[in-house]
């Protein structure tokens, strides 16, 4: 059999812990008898980022700018434990908060839907894409502990010196205060990503704040999406047959719980943290979550939602079985490989991304799965595998549809 050829390389992102481990299982047995596989190879294991004082990452952004999509694998974020356990010359960045920030990007994180693993909200059908908007607000808030009576006023000064000054409020006894912001570039960037991206997945974009509370800050974000979706979306979004819907945060809540899924729900920054916690938890699981990084300016990056699972990794390194899931990890090597072939034109790697899926799912839907799945799921008696048996057994099932 003939290999899938590739024109232009994915950005390869390697990782750490037991995902570093799925990540060789999976290239070894899922795509390289299948794809000639060309990628631009980045270590972003801690040891390298170590070693390169987090070039690495840097590297690995720059490298997606140029090639437009990677795929990253799950990597350690250091703590001080991880300075002792890892001999740290510093306790360097999350790398995904580094690739973020210099891709200006929108995290969106969807659940992998499969018969078998029913949400705990029995209406949802098909996934609901969560959109958060990745930069300011009280994540860059500054904070003040009121003593005593007194005024806390709100004051800007303008370049040129002009003042603006707002009375925040009149203390009689201590108290607290908080200022944060954003900025109208941010918001734009985040309000493009996720028109791209309902563009790119046909699916409607709703967004929601709470503009009637909050006049100014929230109902600049309602607007400036307005004003994109008018000036840049509307037509687009037509021709595709999708709609952008916006409404207020608590409107939408009580309508996303009441509906079948299939959209994109674009939330500010802390909704996003709140909300994406709920909507993984009740789809199933934190194994069967994707996560995509969309730039405005339409580079991607894939990955899976989860951490390195240092706990099955401990157990993997005593010897031990482990029987961790590898799902999200396949899907984010999928995702980009679909992507690829999309801009590349090459519909033969796109084909054989979506067979992978298929194999993948259809193995946990004939009753063999992991352990995290075989505890919520509703299949009868359910094969559990270990980490390895599992990527295996899918890789059987991709064997028979090649075949076919
Ligand atoms: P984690 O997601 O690795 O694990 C949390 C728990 O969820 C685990 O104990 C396990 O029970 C379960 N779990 C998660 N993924 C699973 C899978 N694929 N199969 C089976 N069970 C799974 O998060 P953590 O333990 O908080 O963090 C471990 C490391 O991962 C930390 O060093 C952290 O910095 C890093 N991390 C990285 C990313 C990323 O790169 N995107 C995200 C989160 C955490």
């Amino acid at each position: 059999m003939e290999k899938i050829q590739m024109t232009t390389p994915l950005v390869e992102m390697d990782g750490d812990e037991m995902t570093r481990i799925l990540w060789q299982m999976i290239k070894e047995h899922l795509i390289l008898p299948y794809v000639d596989l060309k990628t631009e190879y980045y270590d972003l294991g801690l040891e390298y980022r170590n070693e390169t004082e987090d070039r690495v990452t840097v590297e690995s952004a720059n490298a997606t700018k140029k090639y437009g999509v990677a795929v990253k694998c799950a990597t350690i974020t250091p703590n001080a434990a991880r300075m002792e356990e890892y001999n740290l010359k510093e306790m360097w960045k999350s790398p995904n908060g580094t690739i973020r920030a210099m891709l200006d990007g929108t995290v969106f994180r969807q659940p992998i839907v499969v018969k078998g693993i029913e949400p705990c909200v029995r209406n949802w059908k098909k996934p609901i894409t969560l959109a958060r908007h990745a930069y300011g607000d009280v994540y860059k808030g500054v904070e003040l502990k009121i003593p005593g009576a007194g005024k806390a006023e709100l004051v800007y000064t303008g370049e040129d010196g002009t003042e603006m000054r707002e009375l925040i409020h009149d203390f009689s006894g201590p108290g607290i205060i908080q200022g944060m912001h954003n900025t109208d570039e941010s918001i734009t960037s985040f309000a493009r990503s996720c028109m791209n991206y309902a563009l790119d997945t046909k699916q409607d974009l709703w967004f929601a704040t709470k503009d009637t509370i909050s006049k100014k800050y929230d109902h600049t974000f309602k607007d400036i999406f307005q004003e994109i979706y008018d000036t840049e979306y509307q037509e687009k979004f037509q021709e595709a047959g999708i709609t952008y819907f916006y409404t207020l945060i608590d409107d939408a809540v009580a309508r996303v719980m009441k509906s079948e899924g299939g959209f994109i729900w674009a939330c500010k920054n802390y909704d996003g943290d709140v909300m994406s916690d709920m909507v993984s938890s009740a789809f199933g699981s934190l194994a069967m979550m994707t996560s995509v990084l969309v730039s405005p300016d339409g580079y991607y990056e894939y990955e899976a939602a989860h951490g390195t699972v240092q706990r099955h990794y401990y157990k993997h390194l005593k010897g031990e079985e482990t029987s961790t899931n590898s799902v999200a990890t396949i899907f984010a090597w999928t995702g980009a490989l679909k992507k690829r072939g999309e801009l590349d034109g090459n519909k033969e790697l796109t084909a054989f991304a979506e067979k992978l899926e298929q194999a993948t799912l259809d193995t946990i839907e004939s009753g063999k799965m992991t352990k995290d799945l075989a505890m919520i799921t509703s299949i009868p008696n359910p094969v559990v595998l270990n980490s390895e048996a599992f990527i295996k057994e899918i890789a059987e099932k991709l064997s028979q549809y090649s075949e076919k």
